[in-house]
């Protein structure tokens, strides 16, 4: 969804920008941005497997699943994501 996503053209160097249309912070990939607006929206798609706390970001997730509860599942990051 491109919600919050604004495509703010071509910069100078020729490299694309997309930008938050919250904070106004500019992202070389809409994939970057669209992690990014989920810090406005509260959306957080990715539960802890062991405990259920929801994470915004996968990156965040898997730490915490490290740090908390010690665990390291294998991800096949090949299908998720
Ligand atoms: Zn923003
Ligand atoms: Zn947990």
């Amino acid at each position: 969804m491109c919600l919050n996503m604004l495509f703010l053209g071509e910069s100078v160097s020729g490299s694309r920008q997309y930008g938050c249309n919250v904070c106004g912070k500019t992202f070389p990939r809409p994939s970057k941005l669209a992690v990014h607006v989920r810090k406005h929206t509260g959306e957080k798609p990715f539960p802890c497997r062991v405990c259920g706390r929801a994470f915004a970001e996968k990156g965040s997730m898997k730490k915490h699943e490290f740090n908390i509860h010690s665990v390291v599942i294998p991800w096949s990051d090949s299908s998720i994501g």
